[in-house]
């Protein structure tokens, strides 16, 4: 009997973990704000909609997610600027490739486009999900750091392009620091990429930006065949248990995007939530205006304390307490808030209940 093992991949072995948001204690009462879900339970609608699907639940789901894909086409023409508009006409259901969850169809989508070798270009610090993609795909990581107060480089990472580059990735808001990107600075920035190299611009938090100028990746999409858009309901949609996200591209690389996905990715339960979200998407949009409110509150509260932060435009803030990270995580749990640390660099502080916005600034003056 040989001894010998089986080896891993070098890339494999290499992986950083992903660490899950921390979950409170069985039986210890505290609130997550670890995770940038969204703090409210299902709508009564939705849940009726999930029970009826799980009644189904011997059969396999519709792989292709018809109904799901055309609407939300449907839905996403509606979104669309003029301009955007008369450029390409509606998105389609050939344009829309659904997945377990947004990381999956950005997995998806690097198996589609990158070879053994080639070059991904992404912000640093930003989702952490991002190089364990990477290099699950085979390819490369060249990180750009953030420039001041946690802002996308964007020069630097046009900078970053080379022969060798497949795709580079544009996380807006970005995760964990909450700043976004201009469409102004996004469409100069296309300009500057070759046609060839593909641009994913990751709006897993687009719903709750505000700010003037906001990226509207479906009308970069409409100006730039290189571009793919993911979206999610994990976040303002509030199914991040049920695993249902998308990304938009022109036809020829969507149907790449569906050929390298896992068969049977989005359950019928999940599909079925996720139509009966979007039915109810005005009552879903009007609890993101709540947490926008409370985002606010939250901001406004720690720098009346004397923090100096970024605007943040996701459902979290980010606060930059260095070596201090740990220590104020810890002491935050114990008063109840979970929140996420990146050690020797910040807290990632999702925005979910008043109470826990209060629990949170209080631990937060303490440490001023
Ligand atoms: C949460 C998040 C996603 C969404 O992940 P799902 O797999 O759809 O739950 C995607 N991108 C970023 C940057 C995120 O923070």
């Amino acid at each position: 009997m040989s001894s010998r093992r089986v080896p891993l991949r070098p890339a494999i072995s290499a992986l950083p973990v992903y660490v899950p948001g921390a979950r409170p204690k069985v039986g210890a009462a505290a609130y997550k704000l670890s995770s940038n879900e969204n703090p409210y339970p299902p709508l009564p609608s939705v849940l009726a909609a999930i029970i009826d699907a799980a009644s189904d639940v011997n059969r396999y789901p519709d792989m292709f997610a018809t109904e799901l894909t055309e609407t939300i086409g449907a839905e996403l023409t509606q979104t669309l600027s003029p301009e955007a508009h008369d450029a390409k006409g509606d998105i389609t259901a050939a344009q829309v490739v659904v997945g377990n969850g947004s990381v999956a169809v950005l997995s998806h989508v690097l198996e589609a486009v990158v070879d053994a070798g080639d070059e991904v270009v992404y912000p640093w610090r930003s989702f952490e999900a991002y190089p364990i993609v990477v290099s699950v795909a085979g390819g490369i990581s060249v990180q750009v750091p953030l420039a001041e107060h946690g802002r996308l480089d964007l020069d630097a990472m046009a900078a970053a392009v080379t022969e060798r580059t497949r795709v580079v990735m544009v996380c807006t808001p970005n995760n964990p620091t909450g700043t976004s990107v201009t469409q102004t600075d996004l469409l100069a920035f296309l300009a500057k990429v070759p046609s060839d190299v593909l641009v994913i611009v990751d709006e897993a938090y687009l719903e709750f930006v505000r700010s003037d100028d906001a990226v509207d990746g479906l009308a970069a999409l409409a100006a730039h065949s290189n571009v793919v858009v993911l979206r999610t309901f994990s976040k303002a949609y509030g199914l991040a248990g049920l695993r249902v996200g998308y990304a938009v591209a022109r036809p020829r690389l969507a149907a790449g995007i569906r050929a390298a996905s896992t068969p049977f990715g989005v359950s019928h339960v999940a599909q079925q939530a996720a139509l009966a979200s979007i039915r109810a998407k005005d009552e879903l949009l009007r609890r993101v205006d709540s947490l926008v409110e409370e985002r606010a509150r939250m901001l406004d509260g720690l720098r009346a304390q004397g923090w100096d932060l970024v605007d943040t435009e996701a459902n979290f803030v980010w606060l930059p307490l260095g070596e201090r990270t740990a220590a104020c995580a810890v002491e935050a749990s114990d008063a109840g808030v979970i929140v996420r640390p990146f050690a020797g660099e910040g807290i990632r502080v999702s925005v979910g209940e008043t109470e826990a916005t209060d629990i949170f600034l209080a631990v937060a003056a303490g440490w001023r």
